[in-house]
């Protein structure tokens, strides 16, 4: 069984010689194992030094001439596409539609930063006062690492590596150890462009891994996604460290039905958005708020759910695939449990999912709770499998005061066919994302991801803009050239 190598200036093995498998979540095959324990640390110091090192030549190659590897990435990325979104498939388990989707935001990105050399460029004022000019420039900061979650492992590296790099800065990415595969592919790929050794590098591991890019000194800036209670630790640590942080956190999305919606499109889009993934999205809808008469929105949600077809993600007739692992179907189904014994009526019950052929995958097939008592817990926590919480209330300033008081604030959506309930709505809630109409408000990548309270800790979010603020520090240059010391020639 093939020990995944890491790649810090090329191929090579980890100074840590334990391991943790790498495993289809669907057939529960050994696709690979990954190093894991204290011995990752070692990798970690040897890859911040090689791109350390690189940061000084790397630094200085013009911005024009610093995205031509990612045009050709671009290239790259689409040629083997196909491949790619296999891997993600395969060990991660979503259906091989999301994954080619994923892909296409992560090369989206990579079009985003190729627009550096514009993006970078600065302000200047001419005459602050006499003979004296003003201007800032942009300069990168250094090292740069990211630390990836499982469930887009071709998508996240890609809302901060393009952008890091491109400013100037190196790279050191952590993939999620539980599906490492994808960027073993992708860096495949970045091995075959014309990047100077160390600009760009991949360490294996867990907690170890990131626990020494927390520490080490050369690490500048550190991009995170994950779970909220990883994020919050990250966010500290890094920071008492003195290092620029973004950490993006969990969520738990609320979705609002005004009797004035389109009700087949809805019903379409928010069961998409629900299952999706089989619910592991960060902007997953989860609550599901009907107002006014829900009978036509509820028996219709009921019959999209339960007619979505479950299997393993290659076979392209299958709508949803497996959670990524028993522990997380395990932890998805007590949750449900749990649910039903706060008071909500499971209307469709997902759990003990048979797939033939796949016997022990994991899988959960859509479930349905109804009416989970506000006050609870369950309508609070996020749930991350393909779990929807239908609830209903009588107005829009209900709504409101329900949203506003969730801890996180990734994402929320209203369906509406008026504009003013839209206005009032993306105006009052409290988060960062808000789709009307829209069930998976996933922002360009020339838009910020926009997260907000338990979701994000931070100043600046991943993408667009924001993440040229974040992967340069600015500089603010005062010039005093008076007239009279002109040389008349
Ligand atoms: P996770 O927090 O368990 O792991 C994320 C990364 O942190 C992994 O690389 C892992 O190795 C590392 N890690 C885990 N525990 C750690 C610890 N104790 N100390 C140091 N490092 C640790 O998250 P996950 O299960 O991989 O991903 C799912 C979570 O990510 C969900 O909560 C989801 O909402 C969130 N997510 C958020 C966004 C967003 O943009 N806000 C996007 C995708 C996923």
């Amino acid at each position: 069984m093939e020990i995944l190598n890491n790649y810090i200036g090329g191929w090579g093995p980890s100074a840590e010689t334990r391991t943790t498998d790498v495993v289809n979540p669907a057939s529960q095959e050994v696709l690979a194992r990954v190093p894991s324990g204290n011995g990752t640390a070692q990798d970690v110091a040897k890859a911040v030094e090689a791109a350390a090192n690189a940061f000084a030549e790397w630094k200085e190659v013009p911005p024009m001439k610093r995205v031509q590897p990612l045009y050709k990435l671009k290239q790259l990325l689409e040629e083997n596409a196909e491949d790619i979104a296999r891997t993600i498939t395969m060990e991660c388990g979503k259906t091989l539609a999301e994954s080619r989707g994923e892909l296409q935001r992560a090369i989206e990105n990579v079009e985003v930063a190729c627009g550096i050399p514009s993006l970078m460029q600065s302000e200047f004022s001419e005459n602050i006062a006499p003979g004296i000019d003003e201007f800032m420039i942009r300069q990168p900061l250094g090292v740069c690492a990211c630390i990836a979650p499982f469930n887009f492992p071709g998508m996240i590296p890609f809302w901060f590596l393009p952008y890091a790099i491109a400013c100037g800065n190196t790279f050191v990415l952590k993939p999620s150890e539980k599906v490492p595969l994808t960027m073993m592919k992708v860096f495949a790929l970045i091995d075959r462009l014309d990047l100077p050794k160390g600009v760009i590098n991949l360490v294996h591991g867990g907690r170890e891994t990131v626990d020494a890019l927390l520490d080490h000194p050369a690490v500048k800036a550190v991009s995170f996604v994950g779970s909220t209670n990883v994020a919050r630790y990250i966010y500290g640590r890094a920071a008492a460290n003195g290092k620029r942080v973004q950490a993006q956190g969990g969520a738990k999305n609320p979705v609002v039905i005004l009797p004035d919606a389109d009700i087949d499109m809805s019903v379409k889009i928010i069961t998409d958005s629900v299952f999706g993934c089989a619910g592991q999205r960060c902007l997953a809808a989860s609550n599901i708020i009907t107002v006014g008469d829900n009978g036509n929105i509820r028996d219709a949600l009921y019959e999209s759910a339960r007619s979505r077809k479950t299997g393993y993600g290659l076979d392209e007739t299958n709508e949803m695939g497996p959670v990524i692992s028993p522990e997380s179907r395990q932890r998805i189904e007590q949750l449900i449990q749990k649910g039903a014994a706060e008071g909500a009526k499971v209307l469709l019950d997902g759990r003990n999912a048979k797939v033939a052929g796949f016997d022990n995958g994991n899988f959960i097939n859509p479930t349905i709770l109804e009416n989970l008592p506000l006050e609870g817990e369950i309508i609070r926590t996020e749930i991350f499998g393909p779990v929807m919480s239908l609830i209903h209330l009588n107005t829009v300033d209900e709504v409101l005061a329900f949203i506003n008081s969730n801890r996180y604030g990734n994402m929320a959506c209203l369906f509406t066919g008026s504009g003013a309930n839209a206005r009032k709505f993306r105006s009052q809630a409290v988060a960062g994302n808000i789709g009307i109409n829209i069930g998976v408000a996933a922002p360009m990548a020339q838009f910020p991801f926009s997260g907000w309270s338990d979701s994000f800790f931070g100043d600046l979010h991943g993408q667009g803009r924001h993440a040229i603020e974040f992967f340069t520090q600015t500089k603010v240059v005062i010039e005093r050239w008076p007239r009279e010391w002109s040389r008349k020639f």
